[in-house]
């Protein structure tokens, strides 16, 4: 079969062994809400502590913190700004470099730019999806320099400070490995756990792998609270440093406002806060449903020709944030998703490599032939759970 027709429509012929509903447009990841959440948003306008203050974003912190099993959670107003924040309290200066996979979404590089540092790309695994540790570890000592237990870029004489493993679509990283890059480096890792919230790494949660790493709940995330993010950390004194600058660095007053260096206003509003709350209820629901979309869709694809479905890395427990197709060959990605489009099934290729996009074209990187073979050759799929079920 090598016609992109051909291709398209055996795709959505097994898509239609999962979600069969006819006249159904099937988006790639969709929310649901039930009457828990429309009673908390309700109760919280009623009390109208809608904004900075109430009780809604203590207890949705409490509730992500305790099921990822961290001590601290600091719920901001959006992943990217999670990031930002975890950069900044881990130490990350302007100028500094901080290395990440080129195939993640730009957030992952738009929060470090927000510091004034700069994003220095490495290559992935295609078993991952995310930073392959060996690359990473041979890239570093060709660039890298050791001064004063500080890693310095040789070429462009910057520091480099941290790295930032992404769990791609909810898929684990090989984190031990690229811990022990770290490690040797004196690099700071900040874990970009936004897709991969109820994911396990050898029985442990994304997110709390290291010092500190961060959620996303956007609306297309596995849980939102229409906009939203989490820093989690079991550092306290880490935690109180992230809490102290979302809330525009103010220091505990009774009247007067004294900030003691230029904070932020990212804090959660309460109304976002209630909303979420509301949907970490559904949370195990919705996991133990993705992973059996998940299943479904990897017995629709085992015998294709063309390709099968990205499965989760030994050691892993994937929450399969969206499913994906991994083609055999490179092909013409778009054409394929615009195909699937008219057959109401939505269909995205992975993002744009970052090393191509306009603001980030001129940063350093390593070869990234690895990254530019995934980007022709992935396909995400419809990945609500609610495909096969209510939730
Ligand atoms: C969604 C996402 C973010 C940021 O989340 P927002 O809440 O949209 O700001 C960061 N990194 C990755 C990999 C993401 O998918």
């Amino acid at each position: 079969m090598d016609d992109l027709s051909g291709i398209a429509s055996d795709i959505s012929e097994r898509f239609r062994k999962i979600g069969a509903k006819s006249g159904v447009y099937y988006s790639l990841h969709e929310p649901t809400f039930s009457d828990i959440e429309k009673d908390l948003v309700v109760n919280c306008i009623e009390t109208t502590f809608v904004s900075t203050f109430g009780e809604f974003v203590g207890q949705f912190e409490d509730k992500i913190s305790k099921f990822v099993g961290a001590k601290f959670g600091i719920a901001v107003v959006n992943g990217t700004n999670a990031l930002q924040v975890a950069l900044r309290c881990s130490g990350i200066k302007a100028n500094d470099e901080v290395i990440i996979p080129s195939l993640t979404f730009i957030a992952t590089a738009n929060a470090i730019a927000y510091l004034g540092a700069v994003p220095n790309f490495v290559d992935v695994d295609d078993y991952t999806l995310g930073i392959d540790p060996e690359k990473l570890e041979t890239y570093l000592r060709k660039i890298g320099e050791v001064r004063d237990n500080q890693l310095y870029n040789k070429n462009t004489k910057n520091r480099i400070s941290a790295i930032v493993p992404v769990h791609i679509f909810g898929h684990p990283v090989r984190y031990n490995e690229i811990r022990d890059v770290a490690l040797k480096f004196n690099l700071k890792i900040v874990e970009d756990a936004a897709e991969a919230l109820g994911s396990k790494y050898h029985n442990r949660f994304c997110g709390t792998l290291g010092d500190i790493g961060v959620f996303s709940f956007n609306g297309n995330k596995i849980i939102t609270s229409g906009g939203g993010g989490m820093i989690v950390t079991n550092d306290e004194s880490l935690a109180d440093r992230c809490r102290h600058l979302v809330n525009t660095a103010k220091k505990k007053n009774k009247y007067e406002f004294i900030h003691d260096e230029i904070g932020y206003n990212y804090r959660l509003p309460n109304l976002n806060a209630a909303l979420g709350l509301g949907q970490a209820q559904s949370l195990p629901a919705k996991l133990k449903l993705k992973r059996k979309l998940a299943g479904e869709y990897s017995q629709a694809f085992s015998d294709a020709e063309y390709g099968s479905m990205v499965k989760q890395p030994e050691y892993c427990e994937s929450n399969y944030w969206l499913n994906t197709l991994f083609l055999k060959e490179a092909r013409p990605v778009h054409e394929i998703c615009d195909k699937l489009n008219d057959f109401g099934i939505m269909a995205r290729p992975i993002w744009q490599p970052l090393h191509f996009s306009k603001p980030y074209s001129k940063c350093p990187k390593d070869d990234l032939s690895k990254t530019i073979h995934l980007y022709s050759r992935l396909i995400s799929l419809p990945s609500s759970p609610q495909i096969i079920e209510n939730v």
